[in-house]
């Protein structure tokens, strides 16, 4: 199960004191294409909810669709909480790396060993895989400079050794002042269905990249910390 952000649903429609979706941009469960679903209107209802299917335009395959009619919790209380059944979910940041070309292969062995160790409930073996994974994060940066120092001095001189600021500032050159995309949000020239889309991920890394990445390494980093106290 993969919860939907409301900023995802493209539009809703009324289903009793509630607005529920009815086309919804998501990645299908299927075949990992990012596209919209149209929910069919045949919902079989229960006491706490709804479900309901659609076909990934891309695939054909049917995607399952759970909305939440009981205990809505937004600020209006009107717009039912969504989920997609999908199974990958859980697993997901490792199909995602999988795809990117500079992520060392052994760094993705080890992390997909933690993965599966971690779900069979094997602890110890856990905590081997979860060192060799931050082991091979910091070889990966520091070279030879990894070598025979510890993972709270190497951690220390990371930053030093990756460009963390690179991706914002390479974003800087698309959004130039008479560039084509600065025109296109100035509503200038037309933007495309496909840009559009392209912006929306781009707005979704910008926010993960500065917000959510910082704020889930701090909370974690909080619990470990009180969890030791
Ligand atoms: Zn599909």
């Amino acid at each position: 199960m993969r919860r939907i952000n409301p900023g995802s649903v493209n539009s809703y429609i009324r289903y009793g004191n509630l607005k529920i979706p009815k086309s919804i941009q998501s990645e299908c469960p299927g075949c990992r294409s990012t596209t919209e679903f149209m929910l069919n209107a045949n919902y079989q209802s229960s006491k706490n909810g709804l479900v309901t299917e659609s076909s990934c335009p891309v695939c054909k395959k049917s995607a399952v669709f759970i909305i939440m009619t009981k205990d809505v919790l937004d600020e209006q209380g009107e717009h039912a909480d969504t989920y997609i059944y999908d199974t990958q979910a859980s697993r997901h940041l490792i199909n995602q790396i999988e795809s990117l070309p500079n992520i060392p292969k052994d760094l993705i062995r080890a992390y997909r060993s933690a993965i599966n160790v971690h779900q069979s409930r094997e602890n110890p073996a856990t905590a081997v895989m979860s060192k060799r994974v931050i082991e091979s994060i910091l070889k990966h940066f520091l070279k030879e400079k990894s070598k025979g120092q510890p993972l709270s001095q190497q951690l220390e001189i990371l930053p030093n050794h990756v460009d963390l600021a690179r991706p914002i500032q390479s974003l800087s050159h698309l959004l130039v002042t008479d560039g084509s995309l600065h025109r296109m949000l100035e509503l200038e020239t037309e933007m495309d269905y496909e840009t559009t889309s392209l912006l929306m991920d781009l707005l979704e890394s910008l926010i993960e990249y500065l917000f959510v990445l910082p704020g889930k390494i701090e909370v974690t980093h909080n619990k470990i910390a009180k969890k030791f106290q």
